[in-house]
């Protein structure tokens, strides 16, 4: 990695800043990683013109996340939570080692797990969006509509991540932020993520992966491939190897799985969704065959999963399926997605202001 010091400066034009720059406020997260504050500038004016900010301090991996929000900054910046510097610091105190201090704008208090854990899900997303203009009754094409506009908005983020030529590997509700500001969801957490043009991450972590979300083929590049440099190099020969390995539709497998857990309520807590895991893989991942042996025996609520996703002759459930396959071959792009005629078909009725 080049020294992200010189190459990122934009929280005040022309300061170098350090750990003495930022006050630490709530802890929002903390994994195997790193930890996460809410955060500020220390310097009161520089603090009242950017507002507040997320601090992630990172272990090793923070020089990875650093480099992949730089590319995304200057690549598709709307995909992501806004990135604004990043650097490396020597602990004060410990074994003399060393940790990236990673730093955004503060986007909002929710990520799409919080919205999704209310009862008000996918009204209190609605509201956010678009303020309570929706003519509709509450109810399944209501909340159909919502759903959609939050898949559209996920799948434009990651087609922009992937048209890039970046990877995230760790796309889950959790990772998805609602940015107050855009009043869009915004994609988070690049740590997992690998850039496969430039070789960055290029061998797959699979520990680093979140096995309730992840695509049944783990690792991203089939174990064929011949073996990639892990270092950044000049060359750009892994267009071909995306061609080969289609390694985006991995988070494509993923963002099926919150489409699913969106449209069915009894599949939003974690223990559901495992259960839900394991009855697929028992159906060799034939979402359909899935269907087949829960839906006779559905209750109220799954019912009413499949009732939104059969909507329009059901061109929901034929998204969903599109994504949610066994083989990455197979599943949709999230270009061709969002060419989709579950998204054509709602524009025609008017909710186009919903982008
Ligand atoms: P990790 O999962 O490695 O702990 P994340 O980057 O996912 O780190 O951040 C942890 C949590 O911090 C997120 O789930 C979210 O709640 C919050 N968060 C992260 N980035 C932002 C941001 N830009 N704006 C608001 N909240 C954020
Ligand atoms: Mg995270």
């Amino acid at each position: 990695i080049r020294n992200p010091k010189s190459s990122v400066a934009t929280v005040c034009a022309d300061m170098v800043l350090g750990q003495d720059d930022f006050v630490l406020g709530k802890k929002l997260g903390e994994g195997a990683f790193g930890v996460v504050y809410k955060a500020s500038l220390a310097n009161p004016e520089a603090a009242k013109k950017q507002g507040d900010v997320v601090l992630k301090k990172a272990t090793e991996y923070g020089a990875v996340e650093i480099w992949m929000n730089e590319r995304v900054r200057r690549a598709c910046a709307s995909s992501c939570a806004d990135f604004l510097y990043g650097f490396r610091e020597t602990k004060a105190k410990g074994k003399g080692a060393e940790e990236y201090w990673i730093i955004w704008r503060f986007e909002g208090e929710d990520t799409l797990y919080d919205l999704m854990q209310s009862k008000e899900f996918p009204y209190n997303v609605e509201t956010k969006i678009l303020g309570n203009v929706q003519d509709l009754p509450k109810g399944i094409a209501r909340e159909n509509k919502i759903i959609q506009t939050v898949m559209r908005q996920l799948l434009f983020a990651l087609d922009g991540l992937h048209s890039t030529g970046i990877v995230h590997r760790d796309i889950k509700p959790q990772n998805v932020i609602f940015s107050e500001g855009s009043r869009t969801f915004k994609i988070i957490d690049l740590g997992a993520a690998a850039d496969l043009r430039v070789g960055i991450n290029y061998i797959p972590k699979e520990f680093l992966l979140d096995p309730r979300y992840a695509a049944p083929e783990q690792y991203i590049m089939s174990t064929q491939t011949p073996s990639a440099p892990s270092v950044p190099v000049a060359t750009t020969l892994s267009p071909v190897l995306w061609q080969l390995n289609l390694p985006d539709r991995f988070d494509i497998y993923s963002l099926g799985l919150i489409f699913l857990q969106m449209a069915f309520p009894s599949l939003r807590t974690d223990s559901s969704l495992i259960q839900f895991n394991r009855q697929l893989k028992r159906c060799d991942y034939d979402l359909q065959a899935w269907r087949n042996l829960v839906e006779p025996r559905a209750t109220a609520e799954l019912r009413r999963g499949f009732d939104i996703m059969d909507l329009d002759n059901g061109i929901g459930w034929e998204l969903l399926t599109s994504m949610v396959r066994y083989k990455a071959r197979q599943r949709t792009s999230a270009e061709g997605a969002l060419a989709h005629p579950y998204f054509n078909r709602e524009g025609l009725l008017g909710l186009s202001v919903m982008q």
